[in-house]
């Protein structure tokens, strides 16, 4: 392994990277926006890409990295993955977006209510806040009533009654959320109560992945009493499934704890990183659906839903999900080894397909930040606050080459701060 190149501009030798960050500051505000600005990443990280391939990508100053980010989530099978690329240069070359849909909504439908257990109906959309903003409507057309319940810190997408972020948004946006704590069924019985008659919906993601904080899987408890007292009250159990969709079980990620939910929002994953969003949700919900006005320009093109047919295809005869789930084991022994060995302190939470690593006694991220800079240099895109992501496309040999790069960072986390355990 090539040794740490000296922290200077010349070891980013960003030429390119940096002459599109300074021409981008002209045009676009802010330089960037939303979850894909590097601004509090690592200095040495990129934030223009030329080229993907697999698991890996090519930033514009040409240099490839082990990517554990996935795109945030939509790449699941493999950037280019030559299956899916193939069935979107096949529908491209008949038409994508014409003036009404195509034979592949009817199929993707089809393909959708088949393998969902709760689900007999599907609509699509472009992004997870179409997806979760429809499903709230939904719930609300449908019981006539007001108010939403959103465990405290959950991401359900960047509209205004849902982002985390204040900047243009009014109290009347979320005059009717109402918090919960997720996993704490007493809270969410607390909540309900005090909206009592005018529950619309409570909404949960498939599990606590809120960001820079230890993830949470669902106790079957806590699962099975959502369902329960949104029975009870008469209210709709809208699982976010758009950021764990097809990486925990491809039939929902609620389903091995036996809780189906009433209405589902989907996306990233669906399209191998085509755009694409789904709600799904069960008969009793199919008359709000119909009467509810659901549209976009876009929600009807016919090339992400030839790509969501063709991951679909390939997620299920590779057993994707045990795949991704035995290299995010393999990774996160790796680390904890790494960790004990350098004495160093580390939580990581959450499904092993889906990981997040956090260091102890690292309130304000900083051990994190050094290594996944680190790391980085040695050609490791991974992330210190955000949940990463695993896919089909990482081998064995991928995993073991991260690992040779994380245990020089995770050295360095103990070199620049101490033991800690
Ligand atoms: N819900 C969850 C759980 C998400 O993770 C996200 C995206 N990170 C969204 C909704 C919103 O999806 P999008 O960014 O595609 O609008």
């Amino acid at each position: 392994m090539n040794a740490r190149p000296s922290n200077d501009s010349a070891r980013l030798n960003r030429t390119r990277d940096d002459a599109l960050r300074e021409r981008a500051r002209r045009v676009i505000p802010g330089g960037m926006f939303g979850h894909m600005n590097v601004a509090a990443l690592p200095a040495n990280y990129p934030q223009f890409f030329e080229a993907a391939e697999g698991c890996r990508l090519r930033d514009a100053d040409g240099r490839s990295v082990i990517d554990f980010m996935c795109a945030y989530g939509p790449m699941i099978v493999g950037y280019r993955h030559p299956q899916v690329d193939e069935a979107v240069a096949r529908q491209a070359s008949l038409g994508d977006l014409m003036t009404g849909p195509s034979a592949r909504m009817v199929e993707l439908a089809e393909r959708l209510v088949a393998l969902l257990p709760h689900a007999d109906w599907a609509l699509f959309q472009k992004n997870g806040t179409d997806a979760t903003t429809l499903c709230v409507t939904i719930a609300r057309a449908a019981t006539g009533r007001r108010k939403v319940l959103v465990a405290r810190n959950a991401y359900h997408g960047a509209a205004p009654w849902c982002t985390p972020y204040p900047g243009g948004v009014i109290a009347e946006d979320r005059a009717h959320l109402v918090h919960f704590d997720y996993n704490d069924l007493p809270s969410l019985q607390q909540a309900l109560e005090s909206v009592r008659g005018d529950a619309a919906a409570v909404i949960v993601s498939a599990f606590k992945h809120d960001f820079g904080r230890d993830q949470q899987l669902p106790s079957a408890e806590f699962a099975q009493g959502v369902r329960r007292l949104c029975d009870e009250q008469g209210a709709a159990l809208v699982l976010d499934d758009v950021r764990a969709g097809f990486r925990l079980d491809l039939r929902g990620s609620w389903e091995p704890l036996g809780v189906r939910p009433d209405l589902s929002a989907w996306s990233k994953a669906i399209a191998n990183g085509y755009p694409l969003a789904f709600v799904s949700g069960s008969d009793a919900y199919r008359q709000a659906a119909t009467q509810v006005y659901a549209t976009g320009s876009f929600w009807c093109g016919s090339v992400a839903m030839a790509a969501a047919l063709a991951t679909l295809d390939v997620l299920e005869r590779h057993d994707a999900v045990a795949h991704m789930r035995q290299m995010g084991e393999r990774l996160r022994a790796g680390l904890q080894a790494q960790a004990l060995r350098h004495g160093v302190g580390i939580r990581q939470t959450g499904p092993a397909q889906m990981p997040q690593v956090l260091f102890d006694d690292d309130p304000s991220f900083e051990r994190g930040m050094l290594f996944t800079e680190v790391a980085l240099d040695y050609g490791v895109y991974l992330h210190p606050r955000h949940n990463m992501f695993l896919s089909l496309a990482h081998t064995p040999e991928d995993i073991d080459e991260a690992l040779r790069a994380t245990d020089i960072a995770m050295a360095a986390v103990a070199a620049g701060f101490g033991a800690n355990t």
